[in-house]
């Protein structure tokens, strides 16, 4: 792993556009989140300097951190990490997508928020595909009432749903969790109306983003491939 990271930018690129070619897909399809959790500033705004715009972190802290010393407005954040409360009024100013959204209180919480200041807020309800315990997420019966709750907000819009697979050395033992994210995804499309739109399946990362592109994704968040091994969650 010793590429540099707009090297590692071009490959992820690359195996993007050939699994979309193998799923007849179209690449702009597809969206490419760069999780940069665990890495300096200087390592995104090397990224940014080959192209990348969309970013992630998957902690409030860190996220904050970040977007204090970088600073700069072209990048668009996402976070994709487990919510708390006390740090929502803090992300709505500043966040564009909110991708783990698993509670009717963290949606009324966004709305409050965002409200008070005007800004609207793109989230992804968190679908538990993995069906383990501690990973974060509702069971996807429960998706039609939180959009059925969400269709009347102003603030938060609702833009798809996210999931993430259980960790697998061989990627192809999760396309049945994708499957259920895509499969939830377009069960729901008639659920569609006021602040629900459901264009996005984020899924995929460094390790099946290939599976996850065929099996419908529209965002893959890749951290590692990247930026290189992490030291620590
Ligand atoms: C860390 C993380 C990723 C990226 O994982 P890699 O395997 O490093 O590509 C994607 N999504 C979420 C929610 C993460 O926390």
């Amino acid at each position: 792993m010793s590429r540099s990271i707009a090297e590692n930018l071009k490959q992820i690129q690359s195996r993007i556009q050939t699994a979309c070619e193998k799923a007849g897909r179209d690449p702009s399809e597809v969206m490419l989140v760069a999780i940069s959790k665990t890495k300096p500033g200087s390592d995104i705004l090397e990224a940014l300097e080959s192209g990348q715009i969309h970013f992630g972190e998957n902690r409030a802290r860190e996220l904050q951190q970040k977007m204090d010393e970088i600073s700069r407005d072209e990048i668009v954040w996402h976070f994709v990490g487990p919510m708390q409360t006390n740090k929502i009024k803090y992300m709505v100013e500043r966040v564009d997508w909110i991708q783990s959204i698993y509670k009717r209180k963290y949606l009324n919480e966004i709305e409050k928020r965002a409200s008070k200041i005007g800004r609207v807020i793109n989230t992804l309800i968190q679908v538990n595909i993995s069906r383990e315990d501690q990973k974060q997420g509702c069971d996807p019966e429960n998706v039609p009432g939180l959009l059925k709750h969400a269709q009347s907000l102003e603030y938060v819009r609702v833009c798809g749903l996210m999931g993430m697979a259980t960790y697998a050395a061989e990627p192809e033992e999760v396309r049945k969790e994708f499957q259920l994210l895509k499969q939830t995804f377009d069960e729901n499309q008639h659920l569609n109306g006021g602040s629900v739109k459901l264009d996005h399946v984020s899924m995929g990362m460094t390790n099946d983003l290939e599976v996850a592109i065929e099996e419908g994704s529209t965002m893959v968040r890749v951290g590692t491939a990247i930026f290189g091994e992490r030291n620590y969650e």
